[in-house]
């Protein structure tokens, strides 16, 4: 296949087994959405919508493939009956007023209730709340709008829950007590994560670019490194928390850990070249899609209606013994961790795809 017929819609769509893309356009408002819907095998797709000025229609493209598709293995992995979609809302931030997100709403409406939404980057309380006014499909309320609220926190409690298996897995001791732990990006949910990590009395490195997070954690017992400097001291666990795509072709080669766990959503740079190259250096790759699927976890108890904390907490501890079973597979069958839970997020929507026919 010419490169020219690799990319036209329809062949992004079968690279992945994407169901539908959907394109919304408002002329007058300014609007440009795309919802991507990658597998209902499970159950309706959920994902959070993004607005982003992205430099070109291709690259929002991209971002809603891969981003839904990814939320297609979280939820699968994660146990839950549901499917994977997001939504990106192309352009400045500034074109968002009530108006262009009700109409917004309006097209996840017609979808009738296969995609459900929440919030996601550049996404606020009171967008979310415009939308839930004239549309059900819409996930992450707050608490006294009868939501769970901040996801932030499960979010957390996932990522320190991997951050046990791993480091029993490598050490054969579940104790964080004393292993040196870097947390980049103490924003909502790295900032809960370092509170788990003084509670179980780790060395906690953390690095932020805003000056703000930084001032605010100055108080609790951690080191501030430079962004800069971050690789420069050896880590038992590094814990991308910021920005995606950490972990490539030129962080790879300074990375000195053993473990990566962090909420970071697609922090490797690719499939394959990346995860081989973590093996092959031994550092254990805990899944970002499997660890931080804590939010996921609580939106979706808002969708089947169970507003309970306490369940969504409990059923986010559960990524402790997924986390081992995924390290067991890798090493059962000799590849990476990171194709490892690809492959049993595909074989659970597999295995459900059989039975319903
Ligand atoms: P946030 O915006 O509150 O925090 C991100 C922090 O990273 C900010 O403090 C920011 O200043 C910092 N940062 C940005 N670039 C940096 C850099 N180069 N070096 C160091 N710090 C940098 O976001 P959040 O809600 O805490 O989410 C963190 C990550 O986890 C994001 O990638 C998000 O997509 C992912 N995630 C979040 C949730 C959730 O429930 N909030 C769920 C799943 C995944």
């Amino acid at each position: 296949m010419s490169n020219k017929e690799n990319k036209t819609v329809f062949n992004q769509l079968l690279i992945n087994n994407h169901e539908e893309l959907i394109f919304c356009s408002d002329k007058k408002l300014g609007l440009k959405a795309i919802i991507g819907i990658h597998d209902t095998t499970l159950g309706p797709s959920m994902g959070g919508t993004r607005m982003w000025n992205y430099d070109s229609e291709e690259d929002a493209l991209k971002d809603v493939l891969n981003l839904s598709k990814a939320m297609s293995y979280k939820s699968s992995l994660a146990g839950l009956n549901a499917g994977g979609g997001k939504a990106v809302l192309i352009g400045d931030v500034n074109l968002k007023n009530k108006k262009y997100i009700e109409r917004y709403a309006d097209f996840i409406n017609d979808l009738g209730g296969k995609y459900w939404t929440a919030q996601d980057v550049n996404m606020h309380t009171q967008d979310i709340l415009w939308m839930k006014n004239i549309c059900p499909y819409v996930i992450g309320l707050p608490i006294e709008n009868g939501g769970l609220g901040d996801s932030s926190a499960p979010t957390a409690y996932g990522i320190y829950t991997g951050m046990k298996a791993s480091i029993n897995y490598v050490t054969g001791k579940d104790s964080l007590a004393n292993k040196k732990v870097c947390v980049q990006g103490i924003g909502n949910v790295g900032s809960k994560v370092v509170d788990y990590l003084i509670e179980e009395g780790a060395d906690i490195f953390v690095s932020d670019i805003n000056q703000n997070n930084l001032d605010t954690i100055s108080s609790k017992n951690v080191s501030i490194i430079d962004v800069k400097d971050m690789h420069d001291t050896h880590y038992d666990i590094f814990s991308p928390c910021a920005l995606g795509g950490i972990i490539n072709s030129k962080t790879i080669k300074k990375l000195d850990c053993k473990i990566i766990a962090g909420a970071a959503n697609n922090q490797l740079e690719d499939d394959v070249f990346i995860p081989d190259e973590l093996k092959k250096k031994n550092i254990l790759y805990v899944p970002d899609f499997l660890i931080n699927a804590g939010g996921i976890i609580s939106v979706y108890h808002e969708q089947i209606n169970e507003i309970d904390s306490r369940k969504v907490m409990q059923m986010t501890e559960s990524i402790y013994d997924k986390a081992l079973n995924v390290f067991k597979y890798a090493n059962d069958n000799n590849t990476t961790t990171h194709l490892a839970a690809i492959k049993l997020a595909k074989d659970r929507i597999e295995k459900n795809k059989k039975n319903s026919n």
